[in-house]
């Protein structure tokens, strides 16, 4: 059944179409890659998605429930969770306090059931290797750790919907390995969990999509199994050709 849906979306900026009559269904418990070059529209969809910008034209459908025109924190309430391309994390507060204002941001404040928030505190921690460093404050950890915690802080939330942007931006290719073990791990342990992944690269895609979008210039190029898009013809010549 269909988690997420996508329907004739449409969004400009000034006299920019950024995201051109997008179709997109995104089944329960998939990774799904949404992949494509700079400028491609593929933030902008996030951005669509979470709240942040409201489309100009379009339906976007969670569990058959209408998020557009909603707030980002209604949307979040609702099960959606994001990562950025540019991490957002709060650099004075220590791991745990970061992880903590995930868990808080899902309840509302003042609504918090405490019980059972440190038991997942600990658990988040120990599945993304950030138990020796839970007091530091988070902008003092290396950069890949920063990263997993932004993951971390998005679990928080309790998804149904996890949302990626270039989750290996900045990595070396050691850290990308481990993060498509991580991505793994988390979609073993949250197995009702939906992730989209948005990637630039194909080799990230590859290892850990079920199935994956291409877009070019706001639009949807070509659907299908990561092999299948890797042999498309428009996907070669558009994209992947230059890569
Ligand atoms: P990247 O990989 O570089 O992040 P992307 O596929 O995520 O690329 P978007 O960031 O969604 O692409 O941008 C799509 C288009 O919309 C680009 O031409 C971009 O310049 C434009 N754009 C994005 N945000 C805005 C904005 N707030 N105002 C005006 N134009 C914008």
């Amino acid at each position: 059944m269909e988690l997420l849906e996508i329907k004739d979306l449409n969004h400009m900026f000034g006299g920019l179409k950024a995201i051109s009559s997008l179709n997109i269904n995104v089944k329960s418990k998939m990774i799904y890659g949404v992949i494509g070059a700079n400028g491609a529209g593929k933030t902008t969809l996030f951005n669509l998605i979470t709240g942040i910008y409201h489309p100009t034209t379009g339906q976007i459908l969670l569990d058959g429930i209408s998020l557009v025109g909603k707030q980002s924190y209604e949307i979040s309430r609702l099960g959606v969770a994001r990562t950025f391309q540019n991490l957002r994390l709060f650099n004075d507060l220590t791991v745990v306090e970061n992880i903590h204002v995930g868990q808080i941001y899902r309840r509302g404040l003042g609504k918090q059931k405490t019980k059972n928030l440190s038991a997942k505190i600990n658990s988040l921690l120990n599945l993304f290797g950030l138990d020796a460093r839970a007091e530091d404050k988070a902008g003092n950890l290396p950069y890949g750790m920063q990263r997993k915690l932004e993951i971390a802080r998005a679990l928080a939330t309790e998804p149904k919907l996890l949302l990626l942007d270039e989750p290996a931006a900045g990595m070396n290719p050691h850290e990308v390995q481990g993060l498509v073990g991580l991505i793994k791990e988390v979609k073993r342990q949250y197995s009702d969990i939906t992730i989209i992944l948005i990637e630039h690269q194909m080799k990230l895609v590859e290892g850990l999509c079920d199935y994956a979008t291409v877009m070019n210039f706001g639009q949807v190029i070509a659907n299908g199994t990561v092999q299948e898009i890797q042999n498309n013809p428009v996907v070669i010549k558009a994209y992947l050709g230059e890569a």
